[in-house]
């Protein structure tokens, strides 16, 4: 039996960050090649029209029938220069979800990583969603290592990239394999640490871990000429710039590890799970609500980041998925839930695989775990074992979009109740009430308008309810108090809810009707939320 501080040691927690079509999916299905989850990545590669990352992860689980779900992924690697008993690494890729309109989904996402891959597609450098992703990262001190994919297809230089990534960012990247030829003829990696040629042979299709040789400089001068001498001219300037790595500047979130791959040909792959294992932190304490510090070796404590529906119809309740902070997880074992401070007993403790659930039966910080029958977790929400922690939660965004939400008939309205509760607890939007509109039609306030789409959906399939949504023209929220709340119902524009949360909001037309109100009426409270990532 290996000690919790063993386990903990050999895990690394981190989830992909890009903008939609950078290769997050290809990525995340050439590392599964490299830690041998599955043989041939051929099943997806090549295809056109891929369609959601949910059913590339349902397609991968058909064909190769491994451990996948649109929640985290885990798989085992062994480091090439570990020793021959070495454990494995145990690497947890929890999956973010892609579209703007889920940012407040990723943020939650993102409090449950140790570190950040930020994927780059060469030829287009930092995008809209990967700034945003990008920024929450920073705003959570996730340390972040930056991969610029794609290189084997025509794109931008290796240095107006990274360029584009301190400027802009104020990130200072320091490379570890710079590319071997230009953007679009990709023949490998300078080990910039190692001072040597990783050489890269294409598979047919790409299906296979891209065989490797390695070449002294020399070797590599003979065989490469003067696309090599330019390789090594350019990561002397970065050196000469003070851009080496510095672990602890990574870690403080100044500096960012960079590689240089291309996902679809499993060029730099093994080396980016090299680079997660050697530098990525691995699972450490978090600070509780009352500023303690819970040690991965305390007890049992995890925090929720995710509920979700179940998957199919077979499976109607819902998984909440925890990420393991302390202790070790053992399946069955009662546990407090801080929140209502009930016992909650994790009896169906599983990993989901594709459509079918695994069980899982014993699990440490850094795991994702999914509850099933878990209707009373929301996300942010703290269960432990011994000594009380609460975490802090999860900061709800601002939102922006608005719009009321009712039943189509009458007769549901008791279907409608329960399935709009729900999905509120949930985070899929937040819910917010009047006395004046009543409880037969709150106001839905989603930071993109496709969560609004989530709710119509959910609520037929899964509670059997039609609904009617009805946008207002609402756009800005602020938080506010009961004080101020009988005077802002009186100016035109605004409204005043609570919401589920019991924060008091209050909704203007615009920001110009807004200011206009500070300023007639100084004393309101009217406190901004936090924005949107
Ligand atoms: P996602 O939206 O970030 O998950 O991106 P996908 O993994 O679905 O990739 C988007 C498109 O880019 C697909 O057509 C992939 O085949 C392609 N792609 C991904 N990685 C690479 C790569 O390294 N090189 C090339 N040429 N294409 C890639």
């Amino acid at each position: 039996m290996s000690s919790i501080a063993d386990e903990v040691s050999r895990r690394r927690t981190f989830a992909i960050i890009s903008h939609p079509d950078a290769g997050k999916s290809t990525m995340t299905e050439a590392l599964a090649l490299h830690a041998r989850v599955i043989n041939e990545a051929g099943a997806i590669h090549g295809k056109a029209g891929r369609k959601s990352t949910v059913s590339d992860w349902m397609e991968m689980e058909k064909a190769r029938g491994i451990s996948v779900s649109s929640t985290a992924l885990q798989f085992n690697y062994t480091s090439s220069g570990a020793a021959e008993d070495a454990e494995p690494s145990v690497i947890n890729l929890v999956d973010t979800p892609g579209h703007a309109d889920f940012s407040e989904d990723t943020y939650r996402v993102l409090t449950a990583v140790d570190a950040a891959v930020m994927l780059i597609d060469a030829a287009k450098g930092l995008e809209p969603q990967t700034l945003k992703l990008f920024q929450v990262c920073r705003h959570r001190g996730i340390p972040v290592i930056t991969v610029i994919n794609k290189w084997d297809r025509p794109g931008r230089t290796p240095l107006e990239l990274l360029d584009e990534i301190s400027e802009r960012i104020g990130l200072t990247p320091t490379p570890l394999f710079w590319p071997v030829g230009i953007a679009g003829d990709f023949r490998g990696l300078r080990d910039v640490r190692k001072d040597e040629y990783v050489h890269f042979t294409r598979t047919a299709g790409g299906a296979k871990i891209a065989p490797e040789e390695h070449l002294s400089t020399d070797a590599a001068l003979d065989r490469e000429g003067d696309v090599w001498a330019e390789a090594v001219e350019e990561t002397e300037l970065m050196t000469e710039m003070g851009q080496g790595h510095d672990q602890e500047m990574f870690l403080a979130g100044q500096t960012s590890p960079v590689i240089f791959t291309s996902a679809i040909l499993n060029f730099g792959v093994r080396q980016l799970l090299e680079a997660l294992v050697e530098l990525a932190p691995a699972p450490h304490s978090r600070t509780a609500i009352d500023e303690s510090e819970r040690a991965v070796t305390d007890p049992f404590s995890a925090v929720v980041f995710k509920v979700q529906a179940g998957m199919d119809a077979a499976h109607r309740d819902r998984l909440a998925f925890m990420r393991i902070v302390s202790g070790e997880f053992e399946r069955g074992m009662v546990v407090q839930h801080a929140q209502t401070g009930k016992p909650f007993a994790t009896k169906y403790a599983m990993t989901v695989v594709g459509r079918d659930r695994e069980t899982v039966e014993t699990a440490y910080p850094g795991d994702v775990v999914g509850l099933v029958n878990a209707n009373a977790l929301a996300p942010g929400d703290t269960l432990y074992d011994g000594a009380k922690v609460q975490f802090p939660p999860i900061p709800s965004f601002a939102p922006e979009h608005f719009a009321v939400v009712r039943a189509d008939s009458a007769g549901k309205y008791k279907q409608f109740r329960k399935g709009i509760e729900q999905l509120g607890t949930e985070g899929v939007v937040q819910l917010l009430r009047n006395d004046v509109r009543g409880d037969a039609s709150p106001v839905m306030a989603a930071v993109g308008p496709m969560q609004f789409e989530v709710v119509v959906a959910r609520m037929k399939t899964e509670f059997n309810v039609d609904v009617q949504v009805e946008r207002l023209g609402y756009s800005v929220a602020r938080r506010t108090d009961a004080a101020s709340a009988d005077e802002l119902n009186r100016q035109r524009g605004v409204e005043v809810f609570e919401r589920n949360d019991g924060a008091l909001l209050a909704l203007f037309s615009d920001k110009w009707r807004l200011q206009y109100i500070e300023k007639e009426h100084p004393s309101l409270s009217l406190e901004p939320l936090v924005a949107a990532a």
